[in-house]
């Protein structure tokens, strides 16, 4: 962190601690890391920014999380004005608290505001704001190796006006949510045949709400059918994978690890880009290739195909067992990849091993 920007955090915590100190630590009561689960406990405070158009980006602030309030008759409410992030802070083996790729979710923050007109913060002041989010939560970081705090930044339109136009206010907030390494978990995925997530040309690229709010009934569909999750095919011919949703997906195909190619309809996941630069260092082939279900379900039959996964920060590595749908069903045969590769991306989070140095931003300056 540069001197200015840590010393107005300085200036910032002197000047709220009076009210603010007791929320910082952790209540009685508050459950172990393997006891989070993911999306229950969020943390008691975010730190907010203000935009307009005139004034650019206020200095960051702390609220308690109930006084972080949208209106109602607002874009983000209304039109769906809203994208966000997901990144983790972790501690390193000497226990500092770590964020992970930070500045590439700074920059795909900014890509996907783009996509819908809004505003984004620079680099810096998502970077300030992810520090500042991760030490005045630094109590509730659990220990290395059990956990991580899950920050949720989100940009959305926050003036109060029907109008559909670009708002003349947006809101930055990071919401901060304590959450555990979940085991590894096998799925089974439902390959929707009717219903499309995101098509080329629109939102499917960018982090937002829409894409979630298109994806849930297939979600619901998809346990109907007896599965997890779902899978999501291309629109236009329902045949090629896209992603899962909250998820990117590979399959391994004649030992090579393939992932869809990011056709503006899938969401470019960071996970993906760190596990394919792990693997490749590991001495594994990964690359992005087209994955269409009936060739796959050829190549099953024929012995070629292996192994599976789901990725994202949520998630981080998760195995698949099928991928099923009205007309095809593929059965991957995972042989220890998925556990291995989870290990390989808990090492990289958690500081050990290679991880690129640039990958690691500390929290505190
Ligand atoms: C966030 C997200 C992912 C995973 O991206 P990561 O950067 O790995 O967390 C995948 N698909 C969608 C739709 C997402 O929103």
């Amino acid at each position: 962190m540069d001197t200015a920007s840590a010393h107005r955090i300085t200036r910032f915590l002197e000047r709220q601690e009076a009210w603010f100190e007791p929320f910082a630590a952790v209540p009685r009561g508050w459950p172990e890391p393997e006891a989070l689960g993911f999306g229950q406990y969020l943390a008691p405070l975010v730190v907010l920014a203000d935009h307009s158009p005139l004034q650019g980006w206020s200095p960051l602030r702390v609220v308690p999380l109930s006084e972080a309030r949208a209106p109602v008759a607002s874009g983000g409410m209304q039109y769906g004005l809203s994208v966000f992030e997901g990144l983790k802070a972790y501690r390193d083996p000497d226990g500092a608290a770590q964020l992970f790729r930070p500045h590439d979710h700074a920059a795909r923050l900014a890509a996907s505001a783009a996509r819908l007109g809004m505003p984004a913060p620079g680099a810096e002041l998502f970077l300030e704001a992810c520090r500042l989010a991760s030490r005045i939560h630094e109590a509730f970081l659990p220990p290395q190796g059990r956990g991580s705090l899950y920050l949720r930044p989100t940009i959305y339109a926050d003036e109060e006006a029907l109008g559909f136009r670009v708002a003349g206010r947006h809101q930055l907030a990071v919401v901060v949510m304590p959450c555990c390494d979940p085991p590894l978990k096998t799925l089974s995925l439902w390959a929707e045949p009717e219903l499309t997530r995101a098509a080329l040309g629109g939102l499917g690229a960018a982090k937002t709400g829409g894409n979630y709010a298109a994806g849930l009934l297939g979600m619901l569909r998809a346990r109907e059918q007896g599965c997890d999750d779902v899978a999501w095919l291309d629109a236009a011919t329902h045949t090629r994978l896209a992603e899962a949703g909250t998820m990117n997906l590979f399959v391994e195909v004649d030992r090579v690890w393939c992932t869809p190619p990011l056709d503006g309809s899938i969401l470019a996941g960071l996970t993906r880009d760190t596990l394919m630069q792990l693997l490749r260092a590991e001495g594994f082939k990964a690359e992005e290739r087209e994955l269409d279900l009936r060739e796959l379900e050829r190549l099953e039959r024929a012995g070629r195909i292996g192994g599976a996964l789901g990725t994202g920060t949520a998630a981080r590595v998760v195995r698949i067992a099928a991928i099923r749908g009205p007309r095809q069903t593929v059965q991957f045969h995972d042989v220890g990849h998925a556990e291995r590769f989870s290990a390989l991306l808990k090492d990289a989070q958690e500081g050990r091993g290679g991880t690129p140095a640039q990958w690691r931003v500390t929290v505190e300056a």
